[in-house]
């Protein structure tokens, strides 16, 4: 792809990011202290739609508890899926468990180290690969997430690539800037600029480097994504929470999820449409003594706004629903906190072992 002429010159924008970065950037996130492809990776998929500083609450207790490729190859599901609770796109820990197990029964526990074997690894796409072999391996490779599209677009005046023929363009655009050197530095401040300066609705290009002559300079809120994003539908669900055993040590019975859908393979209070539908079950699960509604919780994904109504129930269980029949388990609060949780059963179990209900 030719740059269009006129606004940044291509030649300079290399030397002035590396600049910017190394006086404005970021350079103290837990993931840029090693060059552990490894952490590397861990941090890189963290990062894939979500916030930095949502994954420096999550990086380092899930390197602590699974410190290697090995290790977390070796770990289960369930626990992987338990140390991601919370961060959401759970495919994301699904992709990096089995990634993992691919590294170690085909590169012996090491990453590779060229991107395009990296790109066999699940979860791992171009980018990812990219950046990877970027800040590990030294290789010259171009990063293109949404952030550096929008960063380029915005920076050489070109539409976001709808088609793949215009991605395939863009690529080459982002291959062209590459510098010879520092492109460790280079490739971060790409990442930093995206991030905290060229931010999809309200670019903040007074502080920008290329404010001088990019020719979005004046790039209006009114472009953004978020205003043409869908309306976010709204879906109301009965959520049974069954309790069974002594006031003091209940036992709540959790379903696992299915492998698709929202919340695949995470262990869940079991959903419903309606009450009639969750008493239907508790009526499977136990003999029903008493029954509350409590508070609705509202959870917001992208594009779906999640009423969840809990009702809680007291059963005595029947002894021919053992663990492992309808897909749940009964188990003690402390235990279900272990798995792999969606964020609102998380919050609503732990305010139930701190009010000691
Ligand atoms: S000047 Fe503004 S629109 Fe252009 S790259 Fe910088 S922040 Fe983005």
């Amino acid at each position: 792809m030719n740059p269009p002429s006129g606004g940044i010159d291509p030649a300079s924008f290399a030397p002035r990011l590396v600049a910017w970065q190394r006086a404005c950037g970021r350079h103290d996130l837990p993931w840029q202290r090693s060059r552990d492809p490894y952490r590397v990776w861990v941090s890189e998929i963290m990062l894939q739609q979500t916030r930095v500083d949502t994954v420096l609450r999550y990086f380092e207790p899930f390197v602590r508890r699974f410190p290697g490729v090995r290790e977390l190859a070796a770990a289960d599901l369930d626990q992987v899926l338990a140390q991601w609770s919370g961060l959401g796109y759970y495919r994301r820990a699904r992709n990096l468990h089995a990634g993992a197990r691919q590294v170690c029964e085909i590169h012996g526990g090491e990453l590779p180290r060229s991107r395009a074997e990296l790109e066999t690894i699940r979860g791992i796409g171009r980018s990812t690969a990219a950046a990877i072999a970027v800040f590990c391996f030294d290789r010259p490779e171009a990063i293109l997430d949404a952030n550096v599209q929008r960063v380029l677009g915005r920076a050489f005046g070109l539409p976001r690539p709808a088609t793949a023929a215009a991605r395939r363009d863009m690529w080459r655009l982002a291959e062209q800037l590459l510098p010879r050197q520092d492109l460790a530095a280079y490739t971060q401040g790409l990442m930093d600029l995206g991030a905290t300066v060229c931010k999809p609705a309200q670019p903040e290009c007074l502080v920008c480097p290329f404010a001088a002559d990019c020719p979005r300079e004046l790039a209006p809120p009114a472009a953004s994504p978020a205003r043409r994003r869908a309306p976010r539908r709204s879906l109301t669900r009965v959520l049974l929470w069954a309790r069974s055993g002594p006031a003091q040590a209940p036992r709540i019975w959790l379903q696992r999820r299915a492998g698709h859908g929202i919340w695949p393979g995470l262990w869940c209070l079991p959903e419903h449409d309606d009450q009639a539908g969750a008493l239907a079950l508790a009526g499977e699960l136990g003999e029903l003594l008493r029954q509350r509604e409590l508070p609705a919780v509202v959870h917001q994904l992208t594009h779906l706004e999640l009423r969840l109504h809990p009702l809680q129930v007291v059963l005595r269980p029947r002894h021919r629903v053992t663990d492992g029949a309808l897909d749940g388990g009964w188990f003690a609060l402390d235990e279900a906190l272990r798995l792999g949780l969606p964020a609102p059963v998380r919050k609503l179990l732990t305010a139930a072992r701190a009010a000691g209900d």
